[in-house]
Order: C-alpha cells, then sequence, then structure tokens
C-alpha cells in the first residue's frame, strides 16, 4: 500500500561492537534488517523504513547522524542496541543529532527457547541492557526521544512507532512552513498576539504579513473562464442554495467567493506557503470576508487562522500533516457556547465562516448570510456538522512571555441533538474529557487560546511527540485529569520550563 509520506524516509540504526566477531555480527545484520522490514512493511507505519547497516564505533555513529541531520528527506532515526553497543561511542552522534529520535527497545525473538538457550543466545540477544547503556547516555545527554518497547509484530508498538512518524512529520512540516499574514492580528486581542521570532526557532515557521491588498490585485486578475469552471464544481460537490446557482440572484457572490479561493490558492504558491491568516478588520478593498476559499483551501492540507491567528494556523498546518491518510481531518475551532444541562454538558463549536469540511463525510450546503461585523458584503460559507470523533483532540498554543505553551483536550465529537436549521455555519458539538467543568476549569488554569485546531485525526499522542521534538511544554486534559493535579503540573511546568531552557 502507498505511505502517506511515501517521499520521506526514517532511517533504522542499530547498535553493536566488534567484540562479537564476524558470526555474531552477520545476524545482528540479519535481524536487524528484519525488525526494519516488519517496521515498514506495518500498514500502522506511514513512511518508508530505511535499514543502514550495523554501527559498531563512534566514528560511524557521528558519521550517520550528520548524514540523517543532512538528508531533507529523513523525518528522524529509530535506534536499537540488538547486542551491547557502549554508549560513549553514541555520545558524539547524539550530540550531533538533529532530527527526532525513536528508541526501539525491542529483540529478535517474541519467546525464549527455554529449553535449548545457551550462552551464544544470550550472547546475541541482549537488548533487555544493551538498550539500558544507551538509554542512560541518551538520558545523560538531554536527548528528546520517544521510548517504546516491544515486539515489531505487536500491533501496539507499530501503532506507537506510527504516531510518533506522525509527529516527527508535524515537526518536519513546521520546519518547512513558511506562513502568510494578510494583515496583522485583530485590534486588542491577546492571546492571538506571540513572538514570531521565537517561534522560527523553535517550531522553524517563517511567519511573515503581506498587504491584504496584494491579494486584491489577485483576486481582480483572476481569469473569468477559472471562476466559470470552480463554481461548476461548487454546484458539482455541494448542495449550493438556489440563490447563489448560475441563474440565482446572488449568483455574483459565489463567483467572488470563488475568485478569492483562486487568488489566494495562487497567491500562497508564488510565496511557497503552507498557512495563512486573515482578519476581518483589515480585508482592504476585498468585498467579502474569504469564507468558502478558507475552508475549501484548508480542506487541500493549508493551515489557517482567523483574525490574524497566526499560531493557530501553525497547529492546523500540523495537524494536516500529522493526520494524513487518517480517517477524519482538522481545522480552525472556537469554543462558543455551552449546553449546561447537567449530565449532558457540551460545547459548541465554530466561527464566523472557518471551519474545515474535512470534519464531515457529508455534502456541505453552500449559503449566503451577513456577517453583521467588519462592514462588507455577505460572505459565501459551507455550512455543516462535524461528524461524530471518539478520542478528537483540539489544541491550543499560546505565548507565555518566556516560552510557549500547548494546551491539549482530548474530546468525544457527537452529533447535535438537533438540526440547528438557524444556525448559518458550520460547527461541531463535542464532550471535553474528563467532563465539562474539568476541562474548562483546568484549560481556564493553563490559559490556553479561544481558538484551536480541532484534529479528528491525528489524536493527542501525535502532538505529545510534537511537543517533545520541539521541546514546547505541552499540557494534556484527558479522562486521567483531576483539578487538583492539573493545577499543581501547571506550577511545575513554570519551573521546569524555565530551567530548562537555560539562562
Ligand atoms: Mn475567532
Amino acid at each position: 500500500m502507498s505511505k502517506p509520506y511515501a517521499d520521506r524516509e526514517v532511517w533504522f540504526l542499530t547498535g553493536s561492537q566488534d567484540l562479537y566477531g564476524p558470526e555474531t555480527l552477520e545476524q545482528v545484520a540479519t535481524q536487524s534488517r528484519e525488525v526494519a522490514a516488519a517496521l515498514d512493511a506495518a500498514d500502522a507505519v506511514p513512511v518508508k523504513i530505511v535499514w543502514k547497516p550495523v554501527l559498531k564505533d563512534a566514528a560511524s555513529i557521528r558519521r550517520a547522524m550528520l548524514d540523517a541531520n543532512a538528508d531533507d528527506s529523513v523525518l528522524g532515526v529509530i535506534t536499537w542496541m540488538h547486542t551491547f553497543s557502549p554508549a560513549k561511542m553514541w555520545i558524539a552522534g547524539l550530540d550531533a543529532l538533529r532530527k527526532p529520535l525513536l528508541h526501539l527497545h525491542t529483540q529478535a525473538n517474541v519467546e525464549l527457547p527455554w529449553d535449548t538457550i545457551d550462552f551464544d543466545f544470550m550472547n546475541l540477544n541482549q537488548a533487555a541492557h544493551g538498550d539500558r547503556e544507551y538509554a542512560y547516555i541518551a538520558a545523560r545527554l538531554g536527548v528528546a526521544r520517544t521510548t517504546v518497547v516491544g515486539h515489531v509484530s505487536n500491533p501496539a508498538v507499530q501503532q506507537r512507532v506510527g504516531t510518533w512518524v506522525r509527529g516527527a512529520a508535524g515537526w518536519a512540516a513546521t520546519h518547512e512552513l513558511k506562513l502568510v499574514r494578510f494583515g496583522d492580528n485583530m485590534r486588542n486581542v491577546a492571546v492571538t498576539e506571540g513572538d514570531k521570532t521565537e517561534a522560527e526557532l523553535r517550531f522553524g515557521v517563517s511567519v511573515n504579513t503581506y498587504g491584504v491588498n496584494d491579494l486584491v490585485a489577485a483576486v481582480d486578475a483572476v481569469a473569468d473562464d477559472a471562476v466559470d469552471a470552480l463554481v461548476a464544481q461548487y454546484e458539482d460537490l455541494y448542495d449550493v442554495v438556489p440563490e447563489l446557482r448560475r441563474g440565482g440572484e446572488r449568483h455574483e457572490s459565489l463567483r467572488y467567493a470563488a475568485r478569492q479561493e483562486i487568488a489566494l490558492e495562487s497567491f500562497l504558491t508564488q510565496v511557497g506557503a503552507k498557512a495563512f491568516t486573515t482578519n476581518f478588520e483589515d480585508l482592504g478593498d476585498l468585498r467579502q470576508l474569504p469564507g468558502i476559499a478558507v475552508q475549501r483551501l484548508m480542506a487541500k492540507g493549508y493551515g489557517f487562522g482567523a483574525e490574524g491567528d497566526w499560531k493557530t494556523a501553525v497547529l492546523v498546518r500540523a495537524a494536516k500533516v500529522m493526520g494524513a491518510g487518517l480517517p477524519g481531518g482538522a481545522s480552525l475551532m472556537e469554543d462558543y457556547t455551552y449546553d449546561l444541562t447537567p449530565g449532558h454538558e457540551v460545547i459548541l463549536g465554530a466561527h464566523m465562516l472557518e471551519v474545515c469540511p474535512s470534519l464531515t463525510a457529508t455534502k456541505p450546503r453552500v449559503e449566503i448570510h451577513p456577517l453583521g461585523i467588519g462592514g462588507k458584503e455577505d460572505p459565501v460559507r459551507m455550512v455543516f456538522n462535524a461528524d461524530a470523533a471518539e478520542g478528537a483532540v483540539v489544541v491550543s498554543l499560546a505565548d507565555m512571555r518566556d516560552r510557549f505553551r500547548l494546551t491539549a483536550n482530548v474530546v468525544d465529537v457527537v452529533a447535535p441533538p438537533a438540526d440547528l436549521p438557524h444556525l448559518p455555519v458550520a460547527r461541531a458539538v463535542w464532550q471535553p474529557r474528563p467532563s465539562l467543568a474539568v476541562s474548562a476549569e483546568c484549560w481556564l488554569t493553563a490559559g490556553g487560546a479561544h481558538h484551536t485546531v480541532m484534529s479528528t485525526a491525528a489524536g493527542v499522542e501525535a502532538f505529545e511527540v510534537f511537543a517533545d521534538i520541539a521541546r514546547v511544554e505541552l499540557l494534556v486534559i484527558d479522562e486521567e485529569t483531576t483539578r487538583r493535579g492539573f493545577a499543581d503540573q501547571v506550577k511545575w511546568n513554570a519551573a521546569y520550563h524555565r530551567l530548562a531552557q537555560g539562562l
């Protein structure tokens, strides 16, 4: 089957030493090749796993790590000490490594051959202590890594390796990311601000502003036949209301929305950007706030944040990449309003317009309504309910002055209890874990943002990997969270992250 990250690789590095002689080392090579091949063949592992020759000395270990750093197709490296690999040999290599690292603590066999086991077997199969020696030096050096334990035939092991690959792909994606801000942030809003320079160091993303009238010029330059073709696509793909269809009295508004989509996409392509923001306060001569255009670009994999919220746009892009090939999707989301009926508490999330249709498998309705803010023409938008999804996640990124903080809540998206015929925007209804009261109290304690990425594809574990690699704080609210434990964690984290980043 084709892998979601088909053009990328993860290198499988096996540690040993010369002491064992050629016969044992040949077995190490054969068996480690088999382990790498099993991971490569696993559906849950979304990238090609490339086996590399067994590493037996410090120079070749360092060289392998430098080569991994230098190769843009390499998402990260997996290491395994099949035998004992004295770990001072790994110091220079681990110190040089700048890519995500997974330590796979496994062995070639599942069961021990209790009736035939001899010392040759013990000599070959000693990851149980070889990996401890290696992990000691990784811990001593403070190397960020994910550790996975178990045999590669175990689906849970394959799943965790796959999740690590997804986190590493998210990290690579933000390091390749250019983000276009059309205008600045919404006036006076606090949480959408942030240190763009620090973000470029921490996440690799390049965040820059472009004048919105450059976009206006691009919109005006779109050819009519391109608009015709896209409008036909809209009418084909979606349930477009009659007033917007060809011959309808407001068809021109749909054509303008299509013009915006084409212009936005070509503008972003020219810049090489995979994420962007808009701001309804700063639309220049744009006639409507882009609605369906933004929704469709998110569905194509672009990151997006409204009101100039570039940090959430980064998260949406990361979530798009981390969730590649999985059922579900990812979108900008905003906690809007609550149903506080005891025992049935839910959050209704939406935005002014911009919720991504990757959250549903149903056919969205394309409608036009007044925005009631911003003083522009009525914008065209897709309206739908997000599909029910257990174990989804909402994640926010806030700038806490001295560092970034990710706050995540594991949630269950549910069907709305009614048809919501008068609500003119796409929406999601969810039950936050462990409960609305504990979730919201913890979220407010953490100062999590009102904008999030909602992901029903990549789960919280992929974000954990992403945060570990980026060395960014991540507070998780899930079924195990308690008020008291969470409040303590917020305090301890403040001390830890200040110490960890040095002076
Ligand atoms: Mn908003």
